[in-house]
């Protein structure tokens, strides 16, 4: 399993509200739902992901990116990752872009690149649509994140895929096996069992 690649986060956020975006400026959000599109093609690969889950329910109080200024104020609701070695970032930014019906917020997270934006906006939920999108990129594996075990919930799985899995090998469960990209392992959310370093997550 590659765990550096490219990926989308969905945010909610709830009310409207004008946010200061470091120095590119202040701009009026909406409320509804926003699709921002980054790399983590770094050493830490999706770990940055993991980054964003933590600025959004403040633990992490870093003001680094573009992303972290929106990211207190709204809810991450999706993040779909794709696993890969390319730098695809922008090829995908500016196909979302082009989804109908959606408005820009214009040089958000463009600081390193040329595209119009990275950061779209949509009243309604995006998902689907942006899953469609990510399909079209031509890269296997996409994962939904299913769920965010939040600060005092499941601590051990702090940021866990529904991916195909086996019933577990040690209670023989269904549907119990959660994965950790970051600690490569999986846990039974039944009897606690982990099994390190396995992949069939991949099998789909
Ligand atoms: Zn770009
Ligand atoms: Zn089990």
């Amino acid at each position: 399993m590659i765990k550096k690649g490219v990926y989308v986060i969905i945010l909610k956020l709830d009310q409207e509200s004008d946010i200061q975006i470091g120095k590119l400026g202040k701009f009026h959000f909406r409320k509804g739902f926003y699709a921002y599109t980054g790399s983590a093609l770094g050493s830490g690969g999706f770990k940055r992901v993991e980054r964003h889950f933590n600025v959004s329910i403040g633990k992490n109080p870093t003001r680094k990116w573009h992303i972290d200024y929106i990211l207190p104020k709204s809810k991450i609701v999706h993040a779909i990752l794709l696993p890969t070695e390319e730098a695809i970032e922008c090829k995908l930014a500016r196909r979302i872009r082009k989804i109908s019906g959606i408005s820009i917020i214009p040089g958000f997270g463009c600081t390193d690149c040329r595209c119009e934006t990275h950061l779209i906006y949509a009243k309604d939920e995006l998902k689907s649509m942006i899953t469609d999108v990510c399909n079209s990129i031509g890269v296997k594996d996409i994962m939904i994140s299913s769920s965010y075990q939040e600060k005092n919930n499941e601590s051990k799985i702090p940021f866990s895929y529904k991916m195909y899995a086996p019933p577990c090998p040690e209670c023989r469960s269904t549907n119990s096996l959660v994965y950790n990209i970051f600690a490569d392992d999986w846990i039974c959310k039944n009897c606690g069992y982990t099994i390190y370093g396995c992949s069939f997550g991949d099998e789909k």
